[in-house]
């Protein structure tokens, strides 16, 4: 090919997601496979969710309407703000490739916790900015560190609470005293795509600091305690002022006919929303004693997943796992050679999880 491609694009790594179910029973010949591997819900989509996409299921001829006043309006009813402050996307992946579009360019800097989130990295990249990653300490987001690595060239800071992989949470008090440092004209995007997991008192919410003035964006996802990861529903809130710029990057109908339905209906179902809360509670905690019988080392997490050490090469008890038919996420691309990451599954999952971990660790 002959064609000229930007020098950022080229190094850019592709996204490497969970692998599916579908691709390891194919590959491996193998049924009955369970996967903890992309932080999704157990237990399947929300019932009122699925019941408003089978009836909404007859007016897929039509276009969705534009911009999802339906949904926007029970967003904003949700969340108690303005609709005008919140724009929908097609998951909350959406929305970190329109604030990488509107507001980045070449030359620009965007400061990234590392490990975190890998699209983070990705969308900056698109723009031909340059990702500064900022390393954790004590596996939580570093704020004076990432504080201190503001420039004149810096556009925007991600803030991952619950961060992921790790699991940890920040502080309100933390992320005030770290938000009123950061200049006016940085804008501080906070990804909550766990937030509704998190126990921890004092914890930050990012819709507290929103005051229709303040350059924060807070981003929330269906994809995680909704159960709707494949519908590919997430959503930002920011001042307005923003989000009308944002307007003019985002893809006409970027959320489908079919995935407004349904989120729209999962906003309603707080007893599944419930049910999915007690769920992840109860079976960490299960999980947590089952690795310190077996004083197997972890890291307690306020999302609906947490981290391994395996002591060992991840990416060979990744594979030893594969072959059960479990599917875990090695973390050697996060920097984490020896740890895995699992989510939270059904109770005969985790167990499965348990005796196939009992039986990598000790091959004889
Ligand atoms: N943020 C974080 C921290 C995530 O872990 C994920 C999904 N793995 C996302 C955003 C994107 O979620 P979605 O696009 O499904 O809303």
């Amino acid at each position: 090919m002959k064609l000229t491609i930007p020098d950022y694009t080229l190094a850019i790594a592709p996204y490497a997601p969970g692998k599916p179910l579908e691709a390891l029973e194919r590959e491996y010949g193998i049924t009955g496979s369970i996967k903890l591997a992309s932080n999704e819900n157990p237990l399947g989509p929300s019932p009122k969710a699925m019941a408003a996409m089978q009836a909404a299921m007859t007016r897929m001829h039509r276009y969705p309407e534009e911009p999802g006043y339906v949904l926007l309006q029970r967003l904003a009813a949700h969340l108690a703000v303005p609709s005008e402050q919140i724009i929908i996307g097609n998951g909350s992946d959406d929305l970190l490739g329109m604030l990488s579009r509107a507001l980045l360019q070449p030359g620009d800097e965007v400061i990234v916790p590392s490990p975190s989130f890998l699209m983070y990295t990705i969308v900056v990249q698109t723009a031909g900015a340059a990702a500064v990653q900022v390393p954790l300490r004590d596996m939580a987001l570093d704020l004076p560190a990432m504080l201190a690595a503001v420039n004149a060239r810096t556009r925007m800071i991600f803030i991952c609470n619950p961060n992921n992989p790790t699991g940890k949470a920040i502080s309100q008090e933390a992320f005030d005293a770290f938000l009123a440092a950061v200049p006016d004209n940085v804008l501080v995007v906070v990804d909550e795509a766990y937030i509704e997991f998190v126990r921890q008192d004092g914890c930050l919410r990012g819709l507290r600091c929103l005051d229709n003035e303040t350059p924060v964006v807070v981003l929330r996802t269906f994809s995680k305690a909704y159960g709707l990861a494949g519908l590919r529903v997430g959503y930002g809130v920011m001042p307005a002022e923003l989000a009308d710029v944002i307007n003019r990057v985002r893809m006409p109908f970027n959320v489908n006919a079919m995935a407004q339905a349904g989120a729209t209906a999962a906003l309603d179902d707080d007893e599944f929303l419930q049910k999915t809360l007690s769920l992840v509670h109860t079976e960490l905690d299960i999980f947590y004693s089952a690795l310190d019988a077996r004083q197997i080392r972890y890291f307690p997490s306020q999302a609906n997943f947490f981290l391994i050490d395996v002591g060992q090469d991840a990416a060979e008890i990744y594979e030893r796992m594969l072959r059960l038919g479990v599917i875990v996420r090695p973390m050697t691309g996060y920097g984490y050679p020896q740890f895995i990451r699992i989510n939270v599954g059904l109770p005969e999952e985790n167990q499965r999880f348990i005796e196939a971990l009992d039986r990598v660790l000790q091959p004889d």
